[in-house]
């Protein structure tokens, strides 16, 4: 009796071993149709209700929400009567049903053009990346200047929600640091949130750093090119804020 109850206690522990190594460590690469870009989706702790409405953001297309949310592209068609896939309006509503918890899903696109990664707040309480590109649109840049946004559960989004810009899709220049010539060679990634004044949430931070840990292991960026906006040479700004955990944000990177 004692066996079986020793052997059953383990079995056990494996089972919860192997499900909160998955969910902590599960990262997925899949090749896109017709595409030489990979995607890879970060886990996010996100718990998203079966059957949700999803905002279009700026270059999402059909079938990148569909992989989010892991249902098929056809599902969320004829859930919503569209006829065109290529034609999604920015900031359409869709119904999902069966939605699993969200997942970030990021693209990975082979380009020796990446060399930095640089770090952005947007100083504002609030926002998306739907806002932001209205914001540079008006400033007559070609949509939002980063090229990557972690949301902080404000304007539709999750904590913790990063959102890949159409900047990003196309694989153009940035339009976040001119200083050092940066919009050329570096990745921005913007936080939503004032952090001289706010804490990073820690689905920001954790978000941010799979991020980072993603994109600098697939474009081969050393740890010293990877920095706050304010820290690039010749940048005058103190984005991402006074109170960025820089100690937390190097502490929880990969070495390297
Ligand atoms: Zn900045």
């Amino acid at each position: 009796m004692k066996s079986i109850t020793k052997k059953l206690s383990v079995c056990l522990l494996y089972f919860f071993m192997t499900l909160l190594l998955s969910s902590c460590t599960a990262t997925h690469l899949v090749r896109s149709p017709g595409e030489s870009a990979i995607y890879a989706t970060l886990p996010d702790a996100s718990h998203a209700p079966r059957g949700l409405y999803h905002s279009v953001a700026p270059g999402e297309t059909l079938w990148r929400i569909a992989r989010m949310y892991d249902v098929n592209v056809s599902t969320i068609k004829e859930a919503n009567r569209i006829a065109n896939v290529k034609k999604l309006d920015i900031g359409r509503e869709l119904y999902i049903p069966d939605a699993s918890p969200r997942k970030n899903v990021i693209i990975l696109y082979p380009n020796d053009q990446w060399k930095y990664i640089i770090i952005h707040h947007s100083a504002t309480e609030i926002g998306n990346s739907m806002q932001f590109n209205k914001a540079h649109l008006r400033r007559g840049w070609e949509g939002v200047g980063y090229h990557f946004i972690v949301d902080n559960g404000t304007c539709g989004k999750d904590d913790g929600q990063i959102e890949t810009t159409p900047r990003w899709i196309k694989q153009l220049n940035g339009a976040h640091c001119k200083a050092d010539n940066m919009n050329e060679k570096a990745i921005g990634i913007c936080l939503v949130g004032n952090f001289s004044r706010d804490k990073v949430s820690s689905r920001q931070m954790r978000s941010l750093v799979s991020l980072v840990n993603r994109l600098r292991g697939f474009y081969k960026i050393p740890k010293k090119n990877i920095m706050g906006h304010g820290q690039v040479q010749g940048a005058r700004t103190e984005c991402p804020g006074s109170r960025f955990p820089w100690k937390k944000f190097w502490s929880r990177l990969a070495r390297g």
